[in-house]
């Protein structure tokens, strides 16, 4: 048990990009059923940056950001048998309320109260988090470098999108963004046997996609995008098309290019309106998802581990220390060449 009260470190944004390394007193157990987490490494996320920059629409500093991070369990309450001191685990950052019909159905990632750990409530960029027994989940062995397992929570979002948009053998998905999402719902497509064509405007990006297993890679800037798409899609369009980056004209894009009957999947956060029209939706038949976080969906990401290489390491590009920090933030918002996400190691 890690029960005496003690001093640890943690990463806080204190003010606009300003990040200060400060002293507070590490968790400790209070409800049976809490788990506290040595942090061995968190990614850093767009989120984290809108923090970091100020310009999240909710989330003012100062506050302790980080919701994609792994560790080691040192302390568990007296209910908890899931886990034990000495685990390996990779921390879901989804809050439901518990009680609501979303929560009941195990999808507590769209309850209308949802806190996600980083964002609504305090993050895990700090030595030692607590959190419950269900948000841990215990690493394979196959995986030997516990940093990487930061990235479970990033794969948990591509498998929540592939879910969300049943995508299945042999259909054809089109995924707007190269970036670690969209990245992400290539890897957990493309495990489902699905064939993925990336949209980006970085050419870097599109060229690193095509090594990692893209079959088409086009520039979004192309004239030519929508026959390129369709050249490589059969069935007058891809079976599914993601929206990865979260731009209105995205969504227009879409439901243009889905061939009938297909399923756009909507994993933007956008606030604005966009012009897709009823008729669009209508005349194909199409079914349009929206993905959230994910429900419950690490063990699914974490079971895939252990009989196949999903590569973490392709996604956690930069690694940076504590100290490091305001380095690791200010990569992710230049994201120089072959950068796709930053990870800071907890010693
Ligand atoms: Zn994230
Ligand atoms: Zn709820």
């Amino acid at each position: 048990m890690n029960n005496g009260a003690f001093s640890m470190k943690a990463i806080e944004i204190t003010d606009t990009k300003k990040i200060t390394v400060i002293d507070k007193a590490a968790p400790v157990i209070r409800s049976p059923d809490d788990v506290i987490v040595k942090i061995a490494a968190v990614s850093i996320c767009g989120t984290d940056i809108h923090t970091y920059t100020n310009t999240h629409p909710f989330v003012t500093p100062p506050v302790v950001v980080g919701h994609e991070a792994s560790g080691v369990v040192t302390g568990v309450g007296r209910a908890v048998t899931a886990v034990q001191p000495g685990d390996r685990v990779a921390i879901d950052p989804v809050l439901g309320c518990g009680e609501c019909r979303p929560c009941r159905s195990g999808r507590a990632n769209a309850c209308a109260d949802v806190k996600c750990r980083g964002v609504h409530v305090e993050g895990a960029m700090q030595e030692y988090f607590k959190v419950r027994e269900q948000d841990v989940h215990k690493v394979p062995d196959t995986l030997d470098d516990l940093v990487l397992a930061a990235a479970t929570e990033p794969f948990a979002v591509g498998a929540q999108a592939v879910w969300r948009g049943n995508v299945e053998q042999g259909q054809v998905m089109l995924i707007f963004g190269a970036g670690a999402i969209g990245l992400t719902t290539m890897f957990m497509a493309i495990h489902r046997g699905a064939r993925c064509i990336l949209v980006d405007l970085n050419q870097s990006r599109l060229e690193n996609a095509r090594r990692l297993g893209a079959f088409g890679a086009i520039n979004a800037a192309d004239p030519d995008l929508v026959e390129q798409v369709l050249a490589l899609s059969r069935s007058g369009g891809p079976d599914v098309v993601c929206d990865a980056v979260g731009n209105p004209e995205i969504v227009g894009l879409c439901v243009e290019l889905v061939a009938p009957t297909g399923t756009v999947i909507l994993l933007g956060m956008d606030g604005q309106p966009n012009n897709v029209t009823e008729l669009a939706i209508f005349r194909k038949e199409l079914t349009i998802v929206g993905s959230r976080m994910n429900s419950n969906m690490l063990p699914t990401v974490l079971e895939l581990l252990t009989v196949k290489r999903l590569p973490f390491h392709e996604i956690l590009t930069h690694r940076f220390t504590i100290e490091q920090a305001a380095e690791a933030f200010d990569m992710a918002i230049e994201q120089p060449q072959g950068f796709i996400k930053a990870v800071i190691t907890f010693p």
